[in-house]
């Protein structure tokens, strides 16, 4: 049988500029039992928790039924929440990076994006020039 994992992960950086990351981390698995899966599972989330990434003991492993479907579930995670659908997009999807760091008070943190572009690994700037070399 099939299984899946979703493990929420903390991704922690040396350069204090860089805003810590939290990442909803799907995984899938053959095992003989629940029991099994969540074993197997957990040692990859300890396995994948190097580097400044901490596994933060909070998953949800869930059987995965193969309809007859081209398309599978393997895994979902709900939300309560009581506002209105443009609140709930604006705060869990489109804003998982702020436009800008001047908007909410970070510094940017320049990474080089190619093309002699400069990408921002907190916010969803994007600049013409190597202001990572300048950082
Ligand atoms: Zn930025």
């Amino acid at each position: 049988m099939k299984y899946s994992g979703i493990g929420i992960f903390k991704h922690c950086f040396d350069d204090p500029k860089r805003i810590t990351q939290f990442e909803e981390r799907v995984v899938v698995t053959d095992a003989s039992s629940p029991e099994e899966a969540e074993r197997i599972i957990l040692a990859e989330f300890e396995e994948y928790s190097t580097d400044g990434v901490e596994f933060l003991d909070t998953y949800e492993i869930k059987e995965i039924y193969e309809e007859e479907s081209i398309v599978t579930e393997i895994a979902c995670s709900i939300r309560i929440f009581a506002g209105t659908d443009e609140e709930y997009l604006s705060k869990y999807w489109h804003d998982q990076r702020p436009l800008s760091c001047e908007s909410v008070g970070w510094q940017h943190v320049w990474f080089n994006k190619g093309n002699g572009k400069s990408g921002c690994y907190n916010c969803q700037e994007e600049r013409d020039g190597e202001l990572w070399k300048t950082a």
